[in-house]
């Protein structure tokens, strides 16, 4: 699949009601009966009346949406007082969580303008950032969790694509970005539900591949890195659709490219630096480079939002380790358009990429049953953040190391080195 080239013979409508059909049969996998909580940028709402009407038509019993706007957000850090901003709608996100557990769905649309809060005091966007981080925890960890089914898709935003294509008039730089969302989210395939099962089967060949490999550490070398990786015990590598608890299986991101898994929270060591920007909640963090020792990040740089890194590291004592570690090939669609999103949902599917902060208790055997403490014990990491940043690359190695600490290539200047 080309992002660039492909001629298009349907018409932007019909692309966006595709979208918005693969998002509730592929990404959601909506069940009749079940209520619907989404989440979107105003500018969104085309997609969002999309979605919706697949909804209903999918037998949903209530869709309920939640409307946010980069003009409100911005007016606050201009005119609120400074207590203000350790404030979070706890009420708003205990709602959510109050229909989670109910068995409604949820469905985020990915569309923020990656650099809203770029000029912005970062101690009030890192106060702001942890009081939502704080409230929002008992919704998330039902979403990590996978108690019920869920997905992120995304929305050609005017910000989102001037920022893309700074060059550009709007109208070109929107119709450019639509045509890499439609081509990642496999929009233009003759059928796109079909599509995504294919893609799934792949990506399910794969996590096979590599759970029976019982590997115990990765070894990235490239660049400015040189990571080992340890895996939780018990680690399961996922990627592509899942079940979720509730029985739904789900496809958490359109697109999605990537396997991935637990590393252990005590066995990180090294150096790793990123390659690609990592655009967090309106601050563009630009060549970040770490030094990982026993787990914990005791030395951290960055080019541009170094602040923000800084002050996302001390959010509490999780963020400072790994929750995630994922593979991806370079020669994925997303990669291999050469566009750089400054979005993780796009980002981090177009490279392997590590994730500081809280771990999916599914990819861990059992992991959805067993303790806290338990999950602890074998290695998977807790915090308020998630933040996934990308480190792979065309001159980036991979190796799997197995119990006998004998190294195994799997992938080499990026690509797989073994077959699924
Ligand atoms: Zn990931
Ligand atoms: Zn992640």
């Amino acid at each position: 699949m080309n992002v660039a080239v492909r001629p298009q013979a349907s018409t932007h409508d019909a692309r966006l009601d595709r979208l918005g059909e693969v998002a509730v049969r592929v990404g959601l996998g909506l069940a009749p009966g079940q209520e619907l909580v989404i989440t979107a940028p105003l500018d969104a709402v085309p997609l969002v009346r999309r979605i919706t009407a697949h909804a209903y038509r999918a037998g949903a019993s209530l869709v309920t949406t939640l409307l946010s706007d980069d003009a409100s957000t911005l007016a606050r850090f201009e005119h609120a007082p400074d207590a203000a901003f350790d404030t979070a709608a706890s009420w708003l996100y205990d709602g959510m969580a109050t229909a989670f557990r109910g068995g409604a769905a949820r469905l985020a649309i990915a569309g923020e303008n990656p650099s809203l809060l770029a000029g912005q005091d970062p101690d009030r966007v890192a106060r702001a950032n942890r009081a939502r981080s704080v409230a929002d925890r008992p919704a998330l960890e039902l979403i990590t969790g996978f108690n019920i089914n869920w997905t992120i898709t995304s929305f050609a935003t005017p910000a989102w694509a001037r920022t893309m294509f700074p060059e550009l008039s709007d109208d070109a730089a929107a119709a450019k970005l639509w045509d890499a969302i439609f081509a990642a989210s496999r929009i233009d395939a003759p059928d796109p539900v079909a599509a995504w099962a294919e893609h799934n089967a792949s990506l399910h060949a794969r996590t096979v591949m590599l759970n029976a490999s019982r590997f115990t550490a990765l070894h990235f070398r490239g660049p400015g890195t040189d990571l080992r990786v340890g895996l939780s015990d018990g680690h399961l590598w996922l990627g592509g659709s899942e079940p979720a608890k509730n029985g739904i299986v789900c496809n958490p991101n359109i697109p999605t490219e990537e396997v991935f898994t637990t590393p252990h929270r005590l066995r990180v060591d090294g150096t790793v630096r990123s390659t690609k920007p990592l655009s967090y909640q309106g601050t563009l963090i630009q060549d970040i480079a770490v030094r990982f020792k026993a787990g914990v990040i005791v030395d951290a740089t960055a080019r541009t939002g170094q602040e923000v890194l800084q002050k996302v590291l001390d959010t509490d004592e999780g963020a400072r380790r790994l929750g995630e570690v994922a593979l991806v090939p370079h020669s994925s669609p997303i990669s291999a358009s050469g566009l750089l999103f400054f979005n993780t949902l796009f980002d981090e599917n177009a490279a392997s990429h590590i994730a500081l902060g809280q771990a999916y208790k599914t990819c861990l055997e059992g992991g959805t049953t067993a303790s806290d403490t338990e999950l602890a014990q074998r290695g998977a990491n807790s915090s308020l953040i998630h933040i996934d940043w990308m480190i792979g690359s065309g001159e980036v190695d991979v190796d799997g190391i197995d119990v006998a600490g004998s190294a195994e290539p799997l992938m080499r200047r990026g690509e797989w080195a073994v077959a699924a």
